[in-house]
């Protein structure tokens, strides 16, 4: 009798595990954009290109002109845990921003149409393929599934369109397409921060002109200016620091005391990643507590280096925060660095006041 007794467990289909843990990693299309433009950097890349339609649910491109990628792996590209960014296990704890490598990319093609187009160096054409649930997919019905030879400069052209076609729920919960549009030009402005010598464009399809450009030579000071203004761009004290214990580098730029807003931004890269850490934010609040009005705070950009086997990306996939050795250590150290460069200002502007 079906009823009575306990129903008999069976394993799921991979393709259905495939989709919820696909889901689970990204969340919204900013996730999948982070992903891209993190491949792109490590391909070497030093331009890269970003339309966006619908939030970056109906289209999501990313133009890059890095090294390319061979035809010849172009069939295992998007299968799970295929990766050229080589792997002992030692290589694995080094900081990805998913728990293993070589997920990112067969993620997306389990929730989304998954185009790529790309040219090596030697190759004498680009290579287009489309992708379906990890594997190579025929671009219409009836068609061969294999790469097929196109025209194209070198470098890698990714297309994501219909992010969450095949998940409803998730797909409904995105009321606002702005919304998701402004999570888009908030982390291509931190990248394009952060990687100097790269030229970054970001441009909603259709618009004429671009909500993000910046170019290859602009310095770090400049790209601030360029994203975030020259209310900020004009009040930034460098720092940088470092201690061999820890095994740590920390540089960067922060407001002095002349400037203040209502919410701190905090561009944090931990070996060129961009994550979130509340230990940072809060310590580094508390740094400029004494130096800004009651509600006021910073803008801080802090790139920190750490000996990568000191680095944990946080279990939990959906959490963009790390955790590392030392952290209280090595957090007090770049807060102390802050406070005396903060002084410093501060004392040389009473004077100059006093003069
Ligand atoms: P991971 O970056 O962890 O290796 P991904 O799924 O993001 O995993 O990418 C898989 C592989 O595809 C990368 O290791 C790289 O070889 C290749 N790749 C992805 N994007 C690019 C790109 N824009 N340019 C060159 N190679 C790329
Ligand atoms: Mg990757």
């Amino acid at each position: 009798d079906e009823t009575s007794g306990p129903r008999r467990i069976r394993a799921l289909d991979p393709d259905v595990v495939n989709k919820i843990a696909a889901g689970e990693i990204i969340v919204a299309p900013v996730h999948a954009l982070k992903e891209l433009i993190e491949n792109a950097v490590d391909a070497g890349s030093t331009s890269l290109e970003v339309l966006v339609k619908d939030g970056g649910l109906k289209l999501l491109q990313i133009t890059d002109n890095g090294c390319g990628i061979n035809r010849d792996d172009l069939p295992i590209l998007c299968e799970r845990f295929t990766t050229s960014k080589l792997q002992t296990f030692e290589d694995l704890q080094s900081i990805a921003t998913y728990g293993f490598r070589g997920e990112a990319l067969a993620s997306i093609s389990h929730i989304a149409h998954l185009t790529v187009t790309t040219k090596t160096k030697d190759s004498d054409c680009a290579w287009r393929a489309h992708y379906d649930s990890g594997k190579l997919a025929p671009a219409k019905p009836g068609q061969a599934p294999d790469p097929k030879p196109t025209a194209g400069r070198q470098g890698t052209q990714i297309t994501v369109e219909d992010l969450f076609y095949n998940v409803p729920t998730r797909r409904r919960a995105f009321r606002s397409s702005s919304d998701e549009y402004n999570k888009i030009i908030d982390m291509v402005g931190r990248y394009a921060v952060h990687c100097s010598n790269v030229a970054f464009s970001c441009k909603k399809h259709g618009d004429s002109s671009t909500s993000i450009a910046v170019q290859s030579s602009a310095s770090t000071v400049d790209r601030i200016r360029q994203i975030y203004g020259g209310s900020v761009a004009n009040e930034l004290i460098e720092f940088s620091t470092s201690d061999a214990r820890w095994a740590f580098k920390a540089e960067g730029l922060a407001t002095n005391a002349n400037y203040n807003i209502k919410k701190t931004t905090l561009l944090l890269f931990i070996n060129h990643r961009c994550v979130e850490s509340t230990n940072i934010r809060k310590a580094v609040e508390q740094t400029y507590a004494a130096f800004l009005p009651k509600n006021g705070h910073p803008f801080v950009y802090l790139s920190l280096e750490i000996d990568p086997q000191r680095v944990d990306v946080n279990v939990h996939p959906t959490k963009r925060e790390v955790n590392f050795l030392n952290e209280d250590e090595i957090v007090q150290e770049i807060c102390e660095h802050i406070r005396s460069k903060l002084a410093a200002v501060d004392t040389s502007r009473t004077f100059l006041t006093q003069t």
